[in-house]
């Protein structure tokens, strides 16, 4: 009854989330107007809107003009479905489950909308990381709250560092734009001070340097070539100055994480408009930050396994990536799917590595 119940459940969510997937971006109401036929804008009725049936019934194409509605309506449909199914195996009925339910319903959202638009929408990672530690806060579920916390802020400052050594390679070392107040330049600093000074002093001096640049309206920042540099050398020569390693890796990915999911917040609620030279609006691009975020927000729910959702993730991207040749890949639905594989058999995967390195 329970595994049928949660089927449902996620065919009806899955139904919502097409309105949502369809709407975010083109800045609609996700409560109203009713659904309509995006192709004749008719008013959609209960019998149109069944899952997957209405689609069979239909046979793909609207009731009133009869154009061809995309599969994707009940692909979407059935994927939530399914993985509500799957999440009913390990949950039994209750608020541990239906926080599974959320979880999952955000993933499917945003995997599809980075597909659509190659964006990941704030309102989203940043729902998804404080659902992550509300619940942890409140529940101690699925991690206690110090383990949640840790997993975002770590999750988010080792990809917002992989994004840091990318840009600085793609650029050829030259030195990017600093963002004021806040960007990546921020959180390179926040690393490199963390690692020498630990995580709570490193986010203290990079968030005196994001004051500072508010107060002056200039970046007050070091450049991406000296801090990115110097942070290995930090890692390597950390043992010789008497820290340890392991301690010395947390404090910088801690208060990297920190600055970019709080810089990320900053921007989330202040959008830039910059024009561009033909004197058009363009979408605010400051952090760009949407899989760090994600990362983040995998954190929340999953602690330090958000480490091996970012390998699953990175190891699917490239296979896909490699079987299709595709050039430009949004990276959102494969961190998704590395979150809920680590999700659900996270620590099964990690005990049989373990047992296979014979440990
Ligand atoms: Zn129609």
């Amino acid at each position: 009854m329970w595994s049928l119940f949660a089927l449902l459940l996620g065919l009806v969510v899955g139904s919502f989330l097409n309105v949502v997937i369809h709407r975010i971006p083109r800045k609609e109401s996700i409560a109203f107007p009713p659904s309509r036929c995006p192709q004749c804008g008719h008013p959609l009725g209960p019998l149109d809107l069944v899952p997957i049936l209405s689609y069979l019934l239909l046979k793909g194409r609207c009731r009133y003009c009869r154009s061809p509605i995309s599969p994707r309506y009940p692909l979407v449909e059935a994927l939530t479905g399914g993985l509500f199914l799957l999440a009913s195996r390990f949950y039994p009925p209750g608020v541990e489950a239906f926080l599974v339910f959320a979880f999952l319903a955000f993933l499917v959202a945003l995997s599809f909308l980075d597909l659509d638009t190659f964006e990941l929408p704030d309102s989203l990672t940043y729902g998804l990381l404080f659902l992550g530690l509300l619940s942890a806060y409140l529940l101690s579920f699925p991690r206690p709250f110090a383990e949640a916390l840790d997993g975002a802020l770590i999750a988010a400052g080792v990809l917002g560092l992989v994004a840091g050594y990318g840009g600085l390679f793609l650029r050829r070392f030259r030195e990017a734009r600093a963002e004021v107040p806040v960007g990546p330049h921020q959180v390179h600093m926040a690393a490199l001070f963390g690692a020498l000074l630990g995580p709570g002093v490193g986010m203290a001096l990079a968030f005196l340097t994001w004051a500072l640049s508010a107060r002056t309206g200039r970046p007050v920042v070091l450049p991406d070539r000296i801090t990115l540099p110097l942070l290995p050398l930090a890692w390597i020569l950390a043992p010789y100055l008497g820290a340890d390693l392991l301690s010395t890796l947390r404090g910088s990915f801690l208060a990297a994480g920190g600055l970019a999911l709080a810089g990320g917040l900053y921007w989330a609620f202040k959008p830039i408009h910059e024009v561009n030279e033909e004197g058009e609006e363009t979408d605010p691009v400051a952090m760009g930050y949407g899989d760090v975020k994600l990362l983040g927000a995998l954190g929340a729910w999953l602690g330090l396994y958000s480490l091996l959702a970012l390998f699953l993730g990175v190891f699917a991207g490239a296979l896909v990536g490699l079987a299709f040749r595709q050039r430009k890949i949004p990276f959102g639905p494969y961190l998704a799917l590395g979150g809920i594989v680590a999700f659900f058999y996270g620590e099964a995967l990690w005990r049989a590595y373990l047992a296979w390195l014979g440990l």
